[in-house]
């Protein structure tokens, strides 16, 4: 018996020995690695240079990295809040539109405040899940609005620099598909 629970001590801790390894190899890609593509549909450039985000704070290129995911993220917020405004008061889904920007919100200040190197909780940093389920959110919701409402679409994309437009269409095209593959 006691030599079954030893094996089994072994076990556990090789199993949490994994399991840890693995989410810091996920957080490792998340914010240096090549998963900006994956998560954003964009190309993620592996420049360094000035900080997207206007500071004028000069990033080397994880830095930088970190927070064009902030900015990609910042791309998807008026698309959330155009539909949210869009739907009634009492429309459930209103209220899941506004919550999701709000989460979108507080990423892209995350994300951006490691980029700046200033200090932020372990626990505020999110995980590539939850980045991945914010985007496929994210991209239903911009397709929803390119099919209801797609003056304010085009609009928005004008409105952007070019890499921007370009996630945008990424956005709709992805969360089209997406609502496909659901119906
Ligand atoms: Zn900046």
């Amino acid at each position: 018996m006691a030599v079954v629970v030893d094996v089994l001590k072994v076990v556990v801790g090789i199993a949490a020995f994994l399991a840890a390894f693995y989410l810091v190899a996920r957080f490792w890609s998340m914010l240096f690695g090549d998963a900006r593509a994956a998560l954003m549909g964009g190309d993620g450039s592996k420049r360094s240079g000035d900080c997207p985000c206007g500071c004028g704070r000069s990033l080397g290129w994880q830095k930088r990295r970190t927070a064009l995911h902030a900015m990609d993220v910042q791309v998807g917020l008026p698309i959330l809040e155009r539909l949210a405004a869009s739907l009634p008061r009492d429309d459930p889904d209103r209220s899941e539109f506004v919550g999701s920007h709000r989460y979108g919100a507080g990423m892209a200040r995350v994300m951006l405040k490691m980029a700046h190197g200033e200090q932020v909780l372990t626990a505020a940093i999110p995980s590539p899940r939850d980045l991945a389920r914010w985007r496929e959110g994210t991209n239903v919701a911009a397709a929803v609005l390119a099919a209801e409402d797609p003056e304010w679409i085009a609009d928005y994309r004008t409105s952007l620099p070019t890499d921007d437009r370009k996630l945008v269409d990424s956005m709709v095209t992805t969360g089209t598909l997406t609502l496909q593959q659901r119906r």
